[in-house]
């Protein structure tokens, strides 16, 4: 195996150490740790246990609703328990149901696939593109082409006979893909597109918020997120009778009535808990201090890569404002085999170290549940994950040194 002699193991991992400090496995860095320090997060939940209200009627529900809608321009955000549940409701808010196939991007985490399978549906797998990672507009285009015909004015797969319900784009580390391009295909096809923002809350393309290019789009705040309530989640939407739905199916499908049980709908419990939200409206009043060192810490690890051949750390997109959510080194070696033995060698050295390295997930349809799905040729994907890494990119790194 010939490996570029302008590449090593230690120089990598020396510029890391440059940028975030000394690590060992006493005094390990993580990829992103949750952080309330500036915050009013201990008052905010103060007052959820000193007036009872923690569960999911109260105050600080709405109130989270009603900053992430300034946050983001979304006309609605629907709070939910997490990310996941958020995707699922928002599947089958558009129509998505049994046996139905959903365009999925295989550079995702699994809980984007996951979800569609909660539904009894099958994800399809489209190719992502190079620049964003995100799914390729022109490879979601061409599988239309080649697999899709209209029956009874229902869009159906040719191959398989399963209805072909929706498009579900992911925003990968933060960085916006090219949604605007998706949703012209999905429009032409007639197909309603949902939205991945789990990671992606403050991220802009051409202006617009992720996750508000479609029907629907989904954040998440899970513990290692931008902005974490321990656990949530929420669907952003600009349509008020969907918004009004997802309220509903979220609470049970209870009709309103002072003292009745009464439930119009097989409906779900997954609304978010007081306390939770109260978290969510703490860190959210913190986001422009996240966000700016975020993008600080994005630079300096620019900053330091600039002069090594061989890797290269993904950039954000033209036309984009990224969360950076998580910033990510890409190893430029033509074949993804050698690519894969730097990475493992990176991964191996930094850990032992106590730097937390983490490789791209293993793609979707690699995972033994979804290894006979659908797809188009997967080529960009299969090429790309093998030398994709995510370096540690909690805001708090840059604490005290420049804030
Ligand atoms: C985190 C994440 C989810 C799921 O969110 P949870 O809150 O962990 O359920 C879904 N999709 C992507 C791309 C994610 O990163």
């Amino acid at each position: 195996m010939v490996i570029s002699a302008s590449f090593d193991v230690e120089s990598v991992l020396e510029r890391i150490h440059s940028v975030v400090g000394s690590s060992s496995v006493n005094q390990p860095i993580s990829l992103h740790e949750p952080d309330f320090s500036g915050t009013q997060a201990w008052t905010y939940v103060k007052d959820c246990l000193d007036t009872g209200w923690v569960s999911t009627a109260g105050s600080w529900v709405s109130r989270f609703e009603k900053e992430l809608c300034i946050t983001t321009g979304a006309k609605h955000a629907v709070v939910v328990s997490n990310g996941t549940v958020a995707l699922r409701l928002a599947l089958h808010l558009v129509g998505v149901g049994f046996h139905d196939e959903v365009f999925v991007p295989p550079l995702s985490f699994v809980a984007t696939a996951n979800a569609v399978a909660h539904l009894g549906a099958v994800p399809h797998f489209i190719d992502v593109e190079k620049t964003t990672l995100g799914m390729c507009p022109v490879a979601l285009s061409q599988r239309l082409e080649s697999i899709a015909e209209k029956r009874n004015g229902i869009l159906v797969n040719r191959e398989t006979g399963r209805r072909v319900a929706a498009v579900l784009p992911v925003h990968v580390f933060g960085n916006p893909c090219q949604v605007d391009r998706l949703r012209l295909v999905a429009d032409f096809w007639g197909l309603p597109l949902v939205e991945d923002a789990a990671e992606a809350l403050c991220s802009y393309r051409e202006g617009i918020h992720c996750g508000l290019f479609g029907s629907v789009g989904t954040l998440s705040f899970n513990g290692n997120k931008l902005i974490t309530t321990g656990g949530g989640g929420a669907l952003l939407t600009n349509d008020s009778a969907l918004a009004k739905h997802a309220r509903h199916l979220s609470t049970t499908a209870k009709t309103p009535h002072p003292w009745l049980f009464n439930h119009d709908y097989v409906g779900w419990n997954d609304r978010m808990p007081n306390i939770n939200a109260a978290l969510g409206v703490a860190q959210l009043e913190d986001i422009d201090r996240r966000l700016k060192a975020k993008r600080l810490l994005a630079k300096h690890y620019q900053d330091a890569f600039a002069d090594l051949d061989g890797v290269e750390l993904l950039s954000e997109p033209n036309g984009c404002l990224s969360n950076h959510w998580l910033v990510t080194l890409r190893l430029t070696t033509h074949d993804p085999s050698v690519a894969l033995h730097l990475r493992d060698q990176l991964l191996d050295r930094s850990h032992n170290s106590g730097l937390l390295l983490r490789p791209i997930w293993t793609p979707l349809h690699h995972l033994p549940m979804f290894d006979s799905c659908s797809s188009s040729p997967l080529l960009v994907a299969d090429t790309e994950s093998p030398r994709l890494l995510n370096l540690p990119s909690s805001p708090q790194l840059l604490h005290g040194k420049l804030l």
